[in-house]
């Protein structure tokens, strides 16, 4: 699956993304599923989603599941499924494995500030995990400002990635994590536990940015008994300057490459080889030859550094083998503009 946050124009990383998972997807014979992650409303926007679906069929990863495509597993935004997450949030809390706080803000800086002063990572002290039931039926009764935290149990969470073999984190530096704002507004890594689950996603791949949030997301899994998807975490994409792409480097946005003249062919090929390489010389790959051809096990785990110098070679390539009627054709709107 991909799982875009329509808080911005579809980014070059999230379509890389899109690109693998759509590949490996079609390599096995799976189903590519588009989910639209819209549980953050102050950032999320319909014509970001908009962009970010019209560009995926531009590029031509076309989804097999999706919001414009009746699935079994739907619906496919996350803000229509506030009633899937509901119910599981009230398991949580049922069987005590997430709990009310009432924390402030302010108490919660103070905690921070402290912790930090103390040469310690801040995390949240688990002040309201053992709240007595009047206690808290009283408080939420009165309305007081809440969230819903999930318990981090003490233990070492282990799994394979598909990329980066085994690895293994601590949960000691990991707080009490907030889950929901109530019931009605529920956070990323618990929403995105329960869809993979509720969906039956096989293989989670991803950008490894979220390589943090595995552990939390398998520990909520285990909590509600949930299957394991297996996890494939990509390598980061580089600017020439060799930290990480982002708006500071000219273009990110697939419709920025567009409006430069860009043909959909070349900058696939182009982010084909972003993290991933066939392990010999050749270079020109359409997206079915890519199908054919890509596998997890020939991905690196170094970043990728994105060199424009190659998309533009690309796009040349690509480019002269048009007729004249059709580069004319493709030529007319940027005249016309
Ligand atoms: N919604 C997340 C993002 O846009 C992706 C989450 C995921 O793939 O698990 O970065």
């Amino acid at each position: 699956r991909i799982a875009p946050s329509p808080t911005g124009f579809l980014h070059i990383g999230t379509a890389r993304t899109a690109l693998f998972c759509y590949l490996f997807a079609k390599k096995h014979q799976g189903s590519f599923v588009l989910r639209i992650e819209d549980t953050d409303l102050e950032r999320s926007f319909l014509q970001f989603e908009k962009d970010i679906l019209e560009n995926f069929k531009w590029l031509g990863i076309e989804w097999d599941e999706g919001p414009d495509i009746d699935g079994k597993y739907g619906p496919y935004r996350q803000s229509e499924r506030l009633n899937i997450y509901a119910k599981y949030l009230d398991k949580l809390l049922k069987e005590d494995n997430a709990y009310y706080c009432f924390c402030s803000e302010e108490e919660l800086e103070a905690q921070r500030q402290y912790q930090m002063s103390q040469g310690l990572a801040p995390r949240y002290s688990g002040k309201c995990a053992n709240l007595d039931k009047k206690t808290i039926k009283k408080k939420l009764a009165e309305e007081k400002p809440r969230v819903i935290r999930f318990k981090i149990p003490a233990k070492k969470v282990n799994f394979n990635d598909l990329i980066r073999g085994k690895l293994e984190f601590d949960t000691a530096l990991i707080g009490d994590i907030i889950i929901a704002k109530d019931l009605n507004n529920t956070l990323y890594n618990f929403a995105v536990a329960v869809d993979d689950f509720e969906m039956k996603i096989s293989h989670v791949i991803r950008g490894e940015d979220h390589l943090s949030n595995t552990p939390k997301q398998i520990l909520i899994q285990e909590a509600l008994g949930f299957s394991q998807p297996q996890y494939a975490h990509l390598p980061l994409i580089l600017g020439p300057d060799r930290t990480k792409l982002s708006k500071r480097h000219e273009s990110v946005s697939v419709s920025e490459f567009k409006k430069e003249g860009y043909l959909p062919e070349s900058i696939i090929n182009f982010m084909a080889f972003l993290g991933w390489n066939p392990g010999d010389e050749r270079e020109i790959y359409s997206i079915s030859s890519l199908i054919k051809e890509f596998s997890l096990e020939k991905v690196q785990k170094a970043g990728a550094v994105f060199n424009v110098k190659k998309l533009d070679f690309l796009n040349g390539f690509y480019i002269r083998q048009k007729s004249a009627e059709k580069l004319t054709e493709l030529c007319i709107p940027y005249l016309a503009e």
